[in-house]
């Protein structure tokens, strides 16, 4: 028998129905605010929403997009159907449905795009992509508009439910609690990136400074002992530096620094660590690389500068460096710094036979192993 005489079973029929979607979306809802928390990566935070916003609502399009500085410019930041799509800029005065929530602070229902006079003006563009109802939630943050969360759906018979309109609202607040800490995360993270970064960094040449260059040295000093590899240093100082200063003045001298650092560091090899000794000297640490590939490189250093042009030197006039090289284990075993002041000595041997030119800790040894210079 139907019950079509009283009409009760339908309305018991259209409760249950209405209690199932309700509990299906407030699931939604708290899986959405499980994701969002779930991480402080805001790409992530977006991806994990845009899932569970298109599951619980089922729809075929669903994107979060940020304001951009101009009245009519948005970014689409995420899209549940493409995930790369990011940053996508748009411009707003084609999507009249995201202005007026931008302008009202409020959800924009659009059930009929065929119909609603609100996007009359785009109807006929709109009308190939078959999308017929569309939501814009924005997404406010401390009374202010940030963005949006549009949903786009094909369907015909069945239009956004009010249940449907309120889970989108929840969502949104939850989106933007999440979103901004997730902001504030990034940037802190970011900026103490750049401290750690400054703190390890010449400012003039922007070449790793003195107190890095040990950090490192100790760590390969380790490393080439625990693996017995070799591992070499060598230390460089431009020769007659203060004549070029007397010369240009010390602000051309800086410049000449700055370029001569930057060709030091194309020269050498990526696993190399360059770093900005002191004045006008530099420092080199160079791993598994022994005593005769020290001398190659320290080599092809001093033939790259001498052949570089400075300005202010005029074409004839070169540069040229004196390069010192000592190496684990052949010359220092005991600790960094006995490697460190053998490279200083065989840079000292480098100036006492000419400048110009590359020694290893060995010629030095030559003169006697008391140390002492002879000569
Ligand atoms: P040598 O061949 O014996 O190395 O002679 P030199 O003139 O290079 O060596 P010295 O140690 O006598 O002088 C180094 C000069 O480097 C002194 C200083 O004018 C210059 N110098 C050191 N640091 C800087 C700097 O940051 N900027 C500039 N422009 N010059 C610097
Ligand atoms: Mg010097
Ligand atoms: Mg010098």
């Amino acid at each position: 028998m139907k019950g079509n005489s009283t009409g009760r079973p339908e309305r018991k029929d259209a409760l249950i129905k209405k209690l199932a979607q309700e509990n299906r979306l407030l699931k939604g809802l708290l899986e959405l605010s499980k994701a969002a928390h779930s991480t402080l990566n805001s790409q992530e935070i977006l991806t994990l929403a845009l899932h569970q916003i298109a599951e619980t609502v089922q729809v075929h399009r669903c994107s979060v997009l940020k304001l951009g500085k101009g009245k009519d410019v948005g970014y689409v930041i995420a899209t549940h159907e493409d995930p790369a799509i990011h940053n996508l800029r748009i411009d707003l005065r084609k999507y009249p449905e995201i202005l007026k929530a931008v302008d009202t602070n409020q959800a924009v229902v659009v059930q009929d795009t065929s119909h609603d006079p609100l996007m009359a003006g785009v109807r006929d563009a709109l009308a190939p992509t078959r999308i017929r109802s569309i939501i814009v939630v924005p997404v406010i943050l401390r009374g202010l508009v940030i963005g949006a969360i549009l949903l786009k759906s094909v369907r015909t018979q069945k239009t956004f439910t009010r249940s449907e309109l309120g889970f989108l609202q929840v969502a949104a607040g939850i989106l933007a609690g999440a979103l901004y800490n997730a902001l504030v995360h990034e940037t802190i993270q970011r900026e103490n990136s750049q401290l750690e970064t400054l703190a390890i960094t010449d400012g003039l040449t922007e070449i790793y400074n003195h107190r890095y260059f040990y950090i490192r040295l100790d760590e390969e000093f380790n490393r080439a002992s625990r693996y017995h590899q070799p591992l070499s240093c060598m230390m460089v100082d431009i020769d007659g530096f203060k004549t070029v200063n007397d010369l240009l003045g010390h602000r051309r001298g800086d410049e000449i620094l700055k370029k001569l650092a930057a060709l030091m560091r194309s020269t050498i090899r990526k696993t190399d660590l360059l770093a900005r000794y002191g004045g006008e000297e530099f420092a080199i640490i160079l791993p598994q690389t022994d005593e005769k590939g020290a001398l190659l490189q320290a080599e092809r250093i001093r033939m790259a500068i001498k052949r570089a042009k400075f300005a202010g030197l005029g074409k004839k006039v070169s540069l040229t460096l004196s390069l010192g090289v000592a190496t684990y284990p052949k010359h220092a075993q005991r600790s960094p710094d006995e490697l460190v002041t053998k490279a200083d000595r065989a840079l000292y041997e480098a100036k006492r036979r000419g400048t110009d030119q590359v020694a290893s800790f060995s010629a030095f040894r030559k003169k006697g192993d008391d140390g002492r210079l002879y000569g």
